[in-house]
């Protein structure tokens, strides 16, 4: 690292020479790994990966070379690429990304998914989404379910900021981001047919939580207590107050946490409980529905 930082302040100040697409990406090979090279590169060009492909020899202006090597010594100490260049594509959306909210994973486009394959396309449909941080459950089951209606609550004011300026940059209008802790804004009364989740599940003794990415996304979103199990805990016991007869709530959890998650639907009273895996093979997603 002190030697990158040298190198970079080489760069940088008075020793400094314009370099071409190709000579950045073959300097930056060296320290990360090529496709977090190429985002960034085409994160501060504002390209496509194809015109990196085919302007190789194209010389980066000083402040863009400045700026990749930036990006470059923020990726070698950790900071995820979804933070470096502030977006994430999730499902077929795009999301504007910052440290307050977690980085929408892959494994969570299964319970969009199982959400879609629920929520009717041409009625009308009442969907809660629980820490919805980013926005991306919510805002993409809103997207593609223009009958229905999205409430999606937040804890974190300055998650429910980055939720609302990404339904509004993606023009969703089916959808209102409030803050709450879980269900404490919602009035009482039985009036969602569908509750999603993705709450913090990861137990705070899991040695992952100093690993990779997860050292820089915000703790509220990725972990809590009784191993990881509160929140999912709390949610499935307070969610049948909320969901109409026959209503359904849907809960990502942890790698290990199906059973568990299936024996306390099943203890609150839940029926039809089932759990899917995700493209990893592991069980993700854990579906019951609620009878009055
Ligand atoms: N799926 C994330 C992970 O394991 C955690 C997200 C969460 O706690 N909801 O990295």
């Amino acid at each position: 690292m002190p030697a990158l930082n040298r190198y970079f302040r080489d760069q940088t100040t008075a020793g400094y020479t314009p370099r071409t697409i190709s000579q950045a990406l073959n300097w930056s090979c060296q320290h990360i790994e090529q496709v977090d090279a190429r985002m960034l590169l085409q994160h501060v060009l504002q390209v496509n990966h194809a015109y990196l492909l085919t302007h190789s020899d194209e010389l980066l202006a000083s402040e863009q070379a400045a700026k990749f090597f930036r990006l470059v010594l923020q990726r070698v100490s950790g900071v995820p690429i979804a933070y470096l260049t502030g977006v994430r594509e999730f499902y077929d959306l795009v999301f504007k990304v910052t440290p307050a909210v977690l980085i929408p994973r892959p494994e969570t486009e299964l319970l969009v998914e199982m959400a879609l394959a629920i929520i009717p396309e041409s009625r009308s449909c009442r969907i809660l989404d629980l820490g919805t941080g980013s926005g991306a459950i919510g805002i993409t089951i809103a997207k593609h379910r223009p009958e229905a209606f999205v409430t999606a609550v937040d804890l974190s004011v300055d998650a429910i900021n980055i939720a609302k300026w990404n339904a509004q940059n993606l023009g969703i209008e089916n959808i209102c981001i409030l803050e709450g802790n879980w269900f404490n804004s919602l009035a009482a009364g039985k009036s969602f047919d569908l509750i999603v989740s993705n709450p913090p599940y990861i137990a705070k003794s899991d040695p992952h939580l100093q690993q990779g990415d997860l050292r820089f996304e915000p703790d509220i979103a990725l972990s809590a207590d009784a191993d990881g199990l509160s929140c999912i805990r709390h949610i499935i016991m307070a969610a049948p107050e909320y969901l109409v007869d026959g209503g359904q709530l849907l809960l990502e959890h942890g790698y290990n946490q199906s059973v568990l998650c299936r024996q306390l639907l099943a203890a609150k009273g839940f029926r039809n409980i089932s759990s899917h895996v995700d493209l990893a093979g592991i069980e993700r997603v854990s579906v019951g529905r609620n009878f009055i």
